[in-house]
């Protein structure tokens, strides 16, 4: 199921007590980091690169490399619809 695996490193993450200690096993909080710092990516635009000769109809996500399609430039989405990452068009 989409989005199980950042769920458990949630889960994982909210096992560390208000301290800091950790009480997790290391790889399983490895994991979580490594989910956690992969969500927090996307967050941070990265610019669509437009695909093909000079039109810019057509432009490809920079993380899931797919086909976003752009009516007018005005038009254009904050996030790939595909994987979520955050799209830049200035
Ligand atoms: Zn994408």
């Amino acid at each position: 199921m989409k989005g199980n695996e950042e769920r458990r490193a949630i889960i994982t993450l909210d096992k560390l007590n208000t301290y800091g200690r950790i009480e997790v096993d290391r790889d399983e909080l490895r994991a979580a980091v490594r989910v956690a710092k992969a969500a927090l990516g996307k967050r941070i635009p990265l610019r669509a690169r437009a695909e093909g000769n000079d039109d810019q109809d057509y432009y490809l996500c920079p993380s899931c490399q797919a086909h976003i399609v752009v009516a007018a430039v005005d038009l254009t989405d904050d996030y790939c619809y595909s994987c979520g990452q955050a799209l830049d068009w200035d």
